[in-house]
């Protein structure tokens, strides 16, 4: 049976709670937001399956991938809606133009992100776009394989860990599933982001009409967090380096303890690809500043469906891909103020979270070794 002792090895992905016979494993918030296991000692048998599918527990091998490509989604509109190239979408409509069925991370009506599925192209849409929130799963991996079973191709997207966990739950390969990870820097707390929410619309969500985590009319670079409500004037348009939500989500004190350890980076996920920022693109005939996608392949499916997609894309090397993301394989290491902040998140939420935040700044010496690293 699941027993939680350290948060550490708690992704958070559900399968335990989607596969378990009795439905007596139920999630639970905790003080950060983040949802865990926890069973009903008195209706369980005993029968260990959640330990079977727990993807923490039974973690995968890493794969170095088959080949890496630079792409972008040839359509202006559904690239500037992407948070990188557009590839998502790209994979997204050939599924569907088989009949297929596509999952992914949206908003509910509260803001908050959760999994759903989508049979159309216009449902794509609310998929687009990064949302720095952890997702709940809910009963997707359910719905997955109901689909799966009734022979449909499924396209399941989501992080390394949320794709490890529909894996182990499925328990199979099904040659029509096309599994998709995006790259992962971590992810932050749901609590966090509720509460900001909260304090920028004085307690009324309802009035919130959009929210975009990388709008980008300041640049794919550079970009913007952007949350409109019904007036002209948005909630929130500034830079991502002045937002406090993303400066916390950066600054790495409010991740999900697991993504320190992470689990399923490396393609120890089993996805077939794996989709990101192709941050540090060094070739001006593929860099725009309006969104370069970067592919890894990690198997043959992976790669028939993206040539499927019929998608300008350049081939590359996993050097290139790597330098300038170290997400790929590395967690992020334990910010030493993360106590300090939920001490101070609980007395006063993000106010004041700047003199939090200069702590943390990196000296110049450190600036230095760092720039030299990367010339390197
Ligand atoms: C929490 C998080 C951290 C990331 N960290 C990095 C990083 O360090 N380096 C990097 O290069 N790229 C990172 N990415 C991936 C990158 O931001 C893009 O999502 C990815 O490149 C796909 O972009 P796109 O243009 O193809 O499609 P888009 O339309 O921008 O992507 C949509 C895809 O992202 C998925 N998605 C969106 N939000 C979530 C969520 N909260 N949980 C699960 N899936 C979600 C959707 O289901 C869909 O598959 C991260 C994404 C997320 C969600
Ligand atoms: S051991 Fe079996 S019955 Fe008990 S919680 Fe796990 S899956 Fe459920
Ligand atoms: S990682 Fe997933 S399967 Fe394992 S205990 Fe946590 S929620 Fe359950
Ligand atoms: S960093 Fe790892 S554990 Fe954290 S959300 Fe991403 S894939 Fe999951």
């Amino acid at each position: 049976m699941i027993t939680i002792t350290d948060k550490h090895n708690c992704c958070g992905c559900s399968a335990c709670v989607q596969a378990c016979p009795k439905q007596c494993i139920s999630f639970e918030e905790d003080e950060q937001g983040f949802r865990y296991p926890l069973v009903d000692k008195a209706a369980c048998v005993d029968c260990g399956l959640c330990e079977k599918v727990c993807p923490v527990l039974n973690a995968g091998e890493p794969r170095h991938p088959l080949a890496v490509y630079a792409a972008i989604n040839p359509n202006e509109e559904i690239r500037r809606e992407s948070s990188s190239g557009g590839i998502f979408t790209a994979l997204a409509e050939a599924v569907l133009d088989e009949s297929g069925v596509v999952f992914g991370a949206r908003f509910n009506d509260q803001w908050e992100v959760v999994h759903a599925y989508t049979e159309s192209k216009e449902g794509l849409a609310p998929f687009r776009g990064s949302k720095y929130v952890q997702s709940r799963v809910g009963e997707t991996y359910r719905q997955a394989k109901a689909f799966l079973q009734q022979g449909r191709k499924v396209m399941y997207t989501g992080t390394p860990c949320q794709i490890a966990g529909l894996k182990r739950y499925l328990g199979k390969e099904y040659d029509q599933l096309l599994t998709v990870d995006v790259v992962c820097h971590g992810v932050p707390s749901p609590l966090v982001w509720r509460n900001y929410l909260r304090d920028i619309t004085a307690n009324n969500l309802s009035q919130i009409a959009s929210i975009n985590f990388r709008d980008k009319s300041t640049g794919w670079k550079n970009y913007s967090v952007k949350i409109c409500g019904q007036e002209e004037t948005p909630f929130v348009n500034e830079s991502y380096r002045k937002n406090p939500f993303m400066q916390v989500f950066l600054k790495d004190f409010c991740l999900r303890p697991s993504c320190h350890t992470c689990p399923a980076k490396s393609g120890k996920s089993g996805s077939d690809l794996t989709i990101a920022d192709f941050w540090g693109i060094n070739d001006p005939d593929w860099d725009d500043d309006k969104g370069t996608s970067l592919i890894l392949v990690h198997t043959c499916q992976g790669q028939q469906s993206l040539d499927s997609c019929n998608i300008p894309k350049k081939q590359t090397s996993y050097e290139d891909a790597i330098s300038h993301n170290p997400s790929i394989e590395k967690s992020v290491a334990e910010n030493k103020f993360i106590s300090l902040f939920w001490q101070q998140y609980y007395n006063d939420g993000l106010n004041n979270i700047q003199s939090l935040l200069d702590k943390t700044k990196p000296s110049i010496i450190n600036r230095l070794h760092r720039k030299i690293r990367r010339l390197i």
